[in-house]
């Protein structure tokens, strides 16, 4: 951008402006002041060259008129003397002329004053008359001459008129000349520059300033640095407010993130997630509520718990990716069969609950009604699952509890629903019940039985049984362990009571560990004692949990490593359900304890829900055919379908087949002719201590335990 032009009147207002009528105000004041000092000085020296000047007349006068004045005293010619006199007077500048007669003894001494009538200043001289007689010399008078100083005067002031008019022109001329070069120079230059500057650039950032007029050569000027240096402030400033204006653009933006992620925790603090379903701090808020309304109404309401059947198998199994649409399908369902004023909220996982408010007046009215509304729910969940071209099922086991009467707090109330629902459960699933004080105790004894295991682990009040695995003839070829549990009060607990409850906990790491170094250890007893042969080997369970740990492969590996013994000596029994969930897992970790040549038998093969083919894909040994299928095989045909079809897969896919639960011979024969090669129940023996065992089936040949 171009210095705007200086117009005639931005010279005018930089005339006026301050700085221009300092400037001249100061140069006025100096250069008068100076030329006054020298006038004055100059004045000063005429003045005495003048007066100089004046005595050098009067001196000359005195030389010319002294010795005609002295004749004219002497002889007393007053005439001549006053003509001679006159004469002096009219010389110029002369103001007056005197002659004293100075003769000693005379009585009346002459005495003549000539003078003009003005009364100017004047200056004064006196010269002596002197007579050359006779005698010698003899002074007889005395001539005073006065010449006036006015002339003198008027000449000066003359003078110093005119050196003052002319000075105080010069001056003038020069001030203003200075005036308009520092104009054209300076001021204009830094008018134009604030007004360059006062123009808001703020949309178009700063363009550069630079001066009107000619490039300097060799580097420039003052203006030119004071021009760069404002451009390179305002390149600084314009950088700095850019990026105060985008760190503000970025704070903004940080504050609504940060907005939008505290309104996001919050919603997350009481809802969950996945379904947007309120969680269950929310739920029992509002139960909170709900309970202190009812009981000031009298009304009743109910709170229905709801857990997915089979879930956590299923989500395993189809990935969960579909666990998740399904769960959200579910809660969709669960939303649209509620009211308004229902809260349907998830508590995690696969289980949900929906409060019903308080609205009936009578406990029956309340029962049947949530009854009811808990079957239709049942009922709408089971309904197929359409996913990624398929239809999913799902069954889902309910708990139904009633307010005020079944609790007086919402978190009680909430576990007798859960209570009930455990209920649900273990009749069968896929089914309603509804909370019966009764069923209190159970869950009591729940409780307390998961404080025992604890108690049992650090107690150690577990022992070991063993049940022989017998071949056709018979003969042992090795045992299964069997986890036995005796309480200190309660007495013996059996492992279906307890084994569900550990693996729900997690218990069952601790002690499924337990389980596989006790079991081998005394592998290691019977057979550093001689006792066992060597195709003798051990089946100990596994479960689901403790398969999965990560660790698990490393801690079989430590404790056989700890007891000696051989890792073929040792077969894990896995459930099918074990092999559905972490698929490929299950595999690497089979694989690793394969290779250590651990083998693996799938336990009550049969009752799962998958198809064979997964065995194709799985490094198993065997199976283990159900007792169930056992115990009906003489009178059941389609259990002995069942049986022929395991055993035309097992070999189909070279495994071992053991069959579990037997008892009788009947079921025995059955299952020889088919071709079993293993054969476990009580027609052979019983679960019995190590020793025991070992007295009956690894002293002395093997004899069927016929009792
Ligand atoms: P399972 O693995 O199917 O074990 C066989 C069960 O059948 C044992 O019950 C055994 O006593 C019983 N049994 C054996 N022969 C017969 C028979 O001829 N007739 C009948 N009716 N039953 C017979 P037990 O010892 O009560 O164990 C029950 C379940 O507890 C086991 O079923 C197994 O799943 C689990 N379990 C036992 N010990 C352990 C263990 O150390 N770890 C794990 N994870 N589970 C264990
Ligand atoms: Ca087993
Ligand atoms: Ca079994």
């Amino acid at each position: 951008m171009t210095m705007g032009a200086t117009t005639p009147a931005n010279t005018a207002g930089s005339l006026k402006s301050s700085l221009g009528r300092r400037l001249l105000i100061y140069i006025l004041l100096f250069s008068s002041c100076v030329t006054l000092i020298l006038t004055g000085l100059q004045l000063y020296l005429d003045f005495r060259r003048d007066v100089a000047g004046i005595h050098k007349r009067l001196d000359e006068i005195e030389r010319s008129h002294l010795p005609s004045l002295a004749a004219s005293l002497w002889n007393m010619d007053e005439p001549l003397l006053r003509a001679q006199m006159r004469g002096i007077l009219s010389l110029p500048g002369m103001h007056a002329v005197e002659v004293r007669e100075t003769v000693p003894n005379v009585a009346t001494p002459l005495r003549i004053r000539l003078e003009t009538p003005n009364r100017d200043p004047a200056i004064t001289r006196d010269f002596g008359i002197v007579h050359a007689g006779a005698d010698g010399p003899r002074e007889i008078g005395l001539l005073r001459l006065e010449a006036s100083l006015a002339p003198l005067y008027r000449e000066l002031i003359d003078r110093a008129m005119v050196i003052l008019a002319s000075q105080g022109v010069k001056t003038f001329l020069v001030s203003l000349f200075i005036l308009l070069l520092v104009h054209r120079l300076v001021t204009r230059h830094l008018t134009a520059l604030s007004h360059r500057l006062g123009e808001s650039d703020a949309e178009t950032g700063p363009i550069a300033l630079h001066l009107d007029r000619a490039p300097a050569v060799g580097g420039g000027d003052e203006l030119d640095h004071l021009v760069s240096s404002i451009n390179a402030m305002r390149a600084r400033l314009t950088q700095s407010l850019h990026d105060l204006r985008e760190a503000h653009t970025r704070m903004e933006a940080d504050v609504a993130a940060r907005e939008r992620a505290e309104a996001m925790a919050a919603h997350l603090a009481v809802h969950d997630p996945l379904t947007d379903l309120p969680n269950r701090h929310q739920l029992l808020e509002r139960m909170r509520h709900e309970l202190a309304l009812a009981s000031r109404l009298g009304t009743h309401g109910a709170v229905i718990l709801i857990d997915l059947d089979h879930f956590k198998v299923l989500n395993d199994a189809l990935g969960h990716g579909i666990g998740d649409h399904l769960l959200a399908s579910a809660a969709g369902r669960l939303r649209a069969q509620a009211r308004d004023i229902d809260l349907v909220a998830r508590l995690g996982g696969d289980e949900f609950a929906v409060l019903l408010p308080g609205q009936w007046h009578g406990r029956e009215e309340a029962t049947a009604a949530a009854l009811d509304f808990a079957e239709r729910l049942r009922l709408l969940l089971s309904e197929p699952y359409p996913t990624q071209g398929q239809s999913r099922h799902l069954a889902a086991s309910l708990g139904v509890a009633l307010y005020p009467g079944d609790a007086g707090d919402s978190e009680t109330l909430l576990k007798h629903a859960d209570t009930a629902l455990h209920h649900a459960k273990s009749e069968g699933r896929d089914c309603v019940r509804l909370f019966l004080p009764s069923m209190q105790t159970a869950a009591q004894v729940r409780h307390h039985l998961d404080h025992w295991l604890r108690e049992a682990l650090h107690d150690n009040q577990f022992s070991l049984a063993f049940q022989p695995l017998v071949d056709g003839n018979g003969r042992p070829f090795g045992a299964e362990v069997l986890l036995r549990w005796r309480h200190p009060e309660q007495g013996w607990i059996a492992p279906a009571d307890f084994i569900p409850l550990a693996e729900e906990s997690g218990l069952i790491l601790g002690i499924g560990q337990w389980v596989l170094d006790a079991a081998l250890r005394q592998a290691a007893a019977w057979e550093n004692a001689g006792l066992s042969g060597p195709d003798f080997h051990l089946a100990v369970n596994v479960s689901p949990r403790q398969f999965h740990h990560p660790g698990f492969p490393d801690r079989v590996r430590e404790s056989l490593t700890r007891s000696g013994v051989a890792p073929t000596r040792l077969v894990m029994e896995i459930t099918e359900g074990v092999l559905l969930q972490h698929g490929s897992r299950a595999i690497v970790t089979m694989r690793t304890l394969k290779d250590l040549g651990v083998r693996f038998l799938i336990d009550d093969f049969g009752t799962g829900y998958s198809s064979l083919s997964y065995l194709k894909r799985l490094p198993v040994d065997g199976v283990k055919i159900d007792q169930s299928f056992v115990a009906d095989l003489a009178h059941d045909a389609s259990d002995a379908a069942i049986v022929d079809a395991i055993l035309g897969v097992a070999r189909g896919f070279d495994l071992t087949v053991v069959a579990e639960g037997v008892e009788t011979t009947h079921q025995l024969e059955a299952l020889r002719r088919r071709g079993c090669d293993g054969y476990q129940g009580y027609l052979f023996g019983h679960p019995v201590p190590a020793d025991e065992f070992a007295r009956r089936w690894l002293a002395g040949p093997a004899d069927a335990d016929q009792s």
